[in-house]
């Protein structure tokens, strides 16, 4: 059976809840992407359960390999967090329905037909039914898998829920698979449809992104889709300071790439981006002298005092500025040099006037102005 190749903490996890629907008589089926990512061989991230029954019935009797576990009510799902480091949810199987395109459908309870209906891709609408182990595929999304094709399920996919089409070029990246909806996504976003969705909802989908190891083409695809534009020199382009594996990096480098101030502000103006770097990323737009100032300035005491009221991230930012690379390489190092330069002063300022001190700070950190970097300072904040 395919859920064999589970790693061994999930096929635990599955082989107790087979247990458990066996014995209750409860259908159960593995659904989603696990399903998609076992078919083609690759590494499961989670597991989804549908159940044609409350999850709420299920919990006491898996209660003792549980670390703890919570349940929406409104949809009838619950997240459990196992003692072996797992974590899962189980939904109750639901038929949705859309009344507002870009907004939240509502849901009724049902069977996994419906259940597999309401989903986004025939790839992803594939279950494993956990009582005998059989796959479920309606829509043939095997099929599309082999022939290397993303394909909707249903009509007005698009319309109704526009994050669709973000998710569609992140599959479409990830796997190599060709969009065969793409001309009618590029109707539905002649027709303004990604402006039903809300801010939040569209950097939600951008970060998702930008997880992927495939982030650089999906922003392209989305560049020829007018989604936004990019430009595709800087994106990607190192960063002395920071490496790619830091998501905040990229986030960064995708503000600097985006070459519309509107689609840059919808980086700036939601509630999902830490505020730290949103400030960072505000400062530069909205304060654009700073870039002026350091292009004209060549005197490297005077490039120092400008930088010095930037904060990091607007340094990252300016980094990928050709004309400006250098002149960062230069602050940074010396603001790592300023131990040193500590010491020194010490030494240097005893039995010294206000205005003496002053002329030799002056002059220790004009000494210590020379390239080199060390970096790593970006966090979650
Ligand atoms: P990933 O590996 O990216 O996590 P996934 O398939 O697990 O892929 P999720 O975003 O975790 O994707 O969603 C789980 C499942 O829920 C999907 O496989 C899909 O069937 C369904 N789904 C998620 N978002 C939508 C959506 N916007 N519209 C319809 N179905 C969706
Ligand atoms: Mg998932």
């Amino acid at each position: 059976m395919i859920i064999e190749n589970l790693d061994n903490n999930k096929l635990f996890i599955v082989y107790l809840l087979i247990n458990i629907l066996k014995e209750k008589n409860i259908r159960g089926y593995l659904v989603g992407g696990a399903v998609r990512d076992l078919i083609l061989g690759e590494k499961v991230r989670d597991i989804d359960i549908g159940l044609e029954e409350d999850p709420k019935i299920i919990i006491p009797y898996i209660e003792n390999h549980l670390i703890s576990f919570t349940y929406h009510e409104k949809f009838n799902t619950s997240t459990l967090h196992f003692k072996n480091g797992e974590s899962i949810d189980l939904i109750r199987c639901r038929k949705e329905k859309y009344l507002n395109n870009g907004g939240l459908p509502i849901v009724q309870p049902s069977n996994i037909r419906d259940d597999l209906f309401r989903r986004d891709f025939t790839i992803n609408a594939m279950a494993i039914d956990l009582l005998n182990g059989e796959i479920i595929d309606y829509h043939f999304g095997k099929e599309d898998l082999v022939n290397k094709r993303l394909k909707k399920i249903h009509e007005n996919s698009y319309l109704e829920d526009p994050t669709r089409i973000f998710r569609a070029v992140k599959y479409a990246m990830r796997y190599g698979l060709e969009i065969s909806d793409e001309d009618e996504i590029i109707q539905c976003i002649q027709n303004g449809a990604i402006d039903t969705l809300s801010v939040d909802r569209i950097v939600k989908e951008i970060l998702m992104i930008l997880e992927e190891d495939t982030w650089t083409e999906a922003l392209c695809y989305l560049n020829e889709l007018n989604i936004f534009k990019v430009n595709k020199e800087v994106l990607g382009k190192p960063n002395t300071l920071e490496s790619y594996d830091n998501i905040l990096l990229r986030i960064l480098n995708l503000f600097y790439s985006l070459e519309r101030e509107e689609d840059k502000s919808i980086l700036i103006n939601n509630s999902i981006i830490p505020k730290e770097i949103k400030k960072g990323m505000g400062r530069y737009l909205y304060e654009k002298d700073i870039v002026e100032k350091l292009q004209l300035q060549n005197n490297n005491y005077n490039i120092y005092n400008i930088l010095e009221k930037s904060t990091y991230i607007e340094r990252v930012i300016l980094l990928w500025n050709k004309k400006l690379k250098y002149k960062i390489i230069n602050f940074e190092k010396n603001l790592n040099n300023s131990k040193i330069l500590d010491e020194n002063f010490i030494k240097s300022i005893k039995g010294k006037s206000g205005r003496e001190i002053n002329e030799i700070v002056k002059n220790i950190k004009k000494a210590s102005l020379c390239t080199g970097i060390k970096g790593g300072n970006l966090k979650w904040l």
